[in-house]
Parts: C-alpha cells; structure tokens; sequence
C-alpha cells in the first residue's frame, strides 16, 4: 500500500510538470477568439502537495455516500454527500439553473466544498454561474482550457465576483470530501480545442465503493486514463459524452468493468445520445442501465460496501431516434432542448456550407474575416451540419459564431 502512496506521489509531481508545461502551449497554440483565455490561466491556483486524502476515514464502517444523477435533460449535474460535505460536478445548461437550486436547497445544501465544471460546453456549466452566486464554495476545479461563449464568461465572471480561484485538475491528486474522497484521473494531456477531451474525470471512493465520472471525455482522452495506469475499476460508471458512440470504448469499459452504468441525457435529443451502438455492448456486458432521459434524477446509495439505488435498473436498451438520422423529426426540432455548444445558434436547420480549419479543430461561415489568415492546406470546406461537426470535435468560431 505505501508503495503505491509513494509511485502515485510520484506520478502526480510528473504529471504537474507535464501538465503545467502544456498549459503555456494553450495559450499560445490556439488563434482565434480566445479573448478570456489568459484571464483563465492567471486565476489558476497551483494545488499539488494537496498529498492523499484522509486515510483514516477510510476504516470506518458504514458511511453513506450518495451520488444524485440529477435530471437536466441533456446534460450533466451530479451531487455527491458524504457527511454533510457536497460536491457538484457540472451545472446543466442555463435554463436549468432554478431545477439545480432548488434540488439543493431542499436537501439542505448551504455550502458545495466542491464544484466541476468538467469541461466549458454549455450543457455541463450552465448554471454554475447561478450556483456560485447561490451558496457558499469552496474548492472550483476546472480545466485550463476556455470556450469563447457568454455562458462561460458568466461562469468567470461569478467565479471573479465571489474572489474564488480555479483549481487545475491534476492527475493522482485526492481529495477528502466527508468520509469519501476523490482522485483526479483526467485530462492527462492538452487537447487543444478539443473541449470534450478536456473534461475533469475523478474515481469517486467511499471505502469500497468506486464511481467513475468524466464528463464527455471521448475515446481519445479514455485511452489516455487507461494508459496512466491509475487503476480505474469501479461499481459505477457514469457513461461519458451522454452516451455518445465518440465514447466509451470497449477498452475503456473493459478497464472500468462496471456493474452499474448512468446515462445522463434528455429524451429526443438531436444528437441521438445515447448510441445504441454503445447501448448493445452495455447489454451484451449484462450492465445494470440507469437512464436520466426514462427514468429521471436517480440517486446511488453507498455505504461503504453496497451500493442500493432509488429505482430499478431500466429494460430500455433504446436508443434515442437522432433528427440527423430521422427525417421525420426534423420539424420538431426547434424545441429540441439540447445544446451541447449552446448559445451559440441552434442546431442545423439548413444546408449551410463551413469553413473547416483542420489544424485549429474550427468551423466557420464562409463570410468569416479570420478566413483570409487560414492556410490553404489547413482550409477545407463541409456541408455536414453543425452537430456532426462538433462531434468530430470541431467547435464553432468565436468570431462568426456560426
Ligand atoms: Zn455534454
Ligand atoms: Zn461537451
């Protein structure tokens, strides 16, 4: 066991080094709209020798954790207790904000000691603005990468008011949270404008119980956990990118070998979340499936050597019908809730043609000025629509804001 202790130490100095060394690259890498970007990285606090969370806490027996999949639609907002010590990790998107407060405040939530905002899509950080101005934080832990959005300036900008500082994730690092703590085990590289990738993923331990939350990390960022050798197997795994196909590799299920898999979506959302391609392999795997778009908030009890849930496992192993591959749900799709990269504009209604920039992961409209600094090599154009483009990891300039 103190072998362990001391290679995660270990682990954690080189992956700070690593970690810190990417983030000077962030800032010069990336061209276009980054205006927040260096207030970002200036408000960062260096949080390394936090060491291992309280061992002690540990050897107790029976202490109840529970983990509340909130239902936000499609989006992420999860709340974990342990002894009257909250964390929430992800906001849901802007309108879920008085769902979100309210949810807490009948709890009797006063204070969050922790706050994720895994990654700065809309859907994830939503409404952190609103729950940072409502309660007491403590610890905000955000990666070092921005989204040139309103809706993650309103998140910076509450973060500033209250005099808070942002904590970067660094991998190996724990946490005592009550009687449980938490190991940060993502992002463990720069992914550049790949904002997915970027997402916080923490293994969640109360004594022997483990979950694995990591926002919409896609294959390229769960190989990367995999290969940090931090041992990832778990009870519980909240299914990454809502489910998405990008996501949760057999590779990644196989090291996390789940009993119980959430999935946090909305129903009709247009990007089909989740895939039934990944609902087949939870099945085949014989996972006990919880789904936030059939079944609503569901709440995991742990104490400590059993997990007991507030429903049963659902039988619906269907996937969600996406607009892109139904014609028949194209007209619905103005009250689609989703939006993924939000305030920007809505989903794909027409055929438009993009200015992909193929180096920088952006997408433009074809009347965009910073198009004329684009290298030719680097230039190419797309039909596909919005959607699928920042599911191949695209993301919408923040000039045209297409
Ligand atoms: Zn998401
Ligand atoms: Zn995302």
């Amino acid at each position: 066991m103190k072998k362990y202790f001391k290679s995660l130490i270990l682990f954690t100095i080189i992956l700070t080094f690593l970690l810190t060394g990417c983030s000077s690259s962030i800032v010069t890498t990336d061209d276009e709209g980054t205006l927040k970007k260096s207030n970002v990285i200036s408000s960062y606090e260096d949080d390394n020798n936090k060491g291992i969370a309280n061992e002690e806490a540990k050897d107790d027996i029976n202490k109840e954790m529970k983990v509340h999949f909130i239902d936000v639609g499609q989006a992420d907002c999860i709340l974990i207790e342990s002894n009257n010590k909250f964390m929430l990790v992800d906001g849901g998107n802007n309108e879920d904000a008085d769902r979100i407060v309210s949810y807490l405040q009948e709890l009797g939530v006063k204070r969050l000691d922790y706050l994720i905002g895994t990654h700065p899509h809309a859907d994830h950080i939503g409404s952190l603005d609103v729950v940072i101005n409502k309660f007491d934080i403590g610890k905000v832990i955000m990666p070092p990468v921005s989204n040139n959005t309103k809706t993650f300036e309103d998140v910076l900008d509450a973060i500033e008011d209250k005099g808070l500082k942002i904590t970067k994730p660094v991998v190996g690092t724990s946490y005592a949270i009550g009687d449980a703590e938490f190991i940060i085990i993502a992002p463990n590289k720069d992914y550049d404008s790949n904002l997915n990738n970027w997402s916080v993923g923490i293994k969640l331990i109360n004594k022997d119980n483990t979950f694995i939350l990591c926002g919409d990390a896609e294959a390229e960022a769960e190989y990367d956990i995999i290969a940090n050798k931090i041992d990832i197997k778990a009870d519980v795994l909240k299914a990454n990118h809502h489910g998405s196909v990008t996501s949760n590799t057999s590779e990644f299920l196989d090291a996390v070998t789940p009993k119980y898999i959430v999935i946090s979506s909305g129903e009709d959302n247009s990007y089909g979340h989740p895939h039934k391609e990944v609902l087949q392999e939870f099945k085949e795997r014989g996972i006990n499936l919880y789904r936030t778009d059939k079944q609503g908030t569901i709440v995991a009890s742990s104490d400590g050597s059993n997990i007991t849930w507030s429903t049963k496992p659902t039988s619906n192993f269907e996937a969600e019908k996406s607009k892109v591959e139904s014609s028949s749900k194209v007209e619905s799709t103005s009250k689609v809730e989703n939006k993924e990269d939000a305030d920007s504009k809505k989903a794909s209604e027409k055929k438009v043609t993009y200015v992909l920039n193929t180096n920088t992961k952006k997408f433009h409209y074809d009347n965009c000025r910073s198009i004329a600094n684009m290298s030719d090599k680097n230039k190419k154009l797309s039909e596909e629509n919005r959607d699928k483009l920042i599911e191949e990891g695209y993301d919408a300039c923040g000039i045209c804001k297409p």
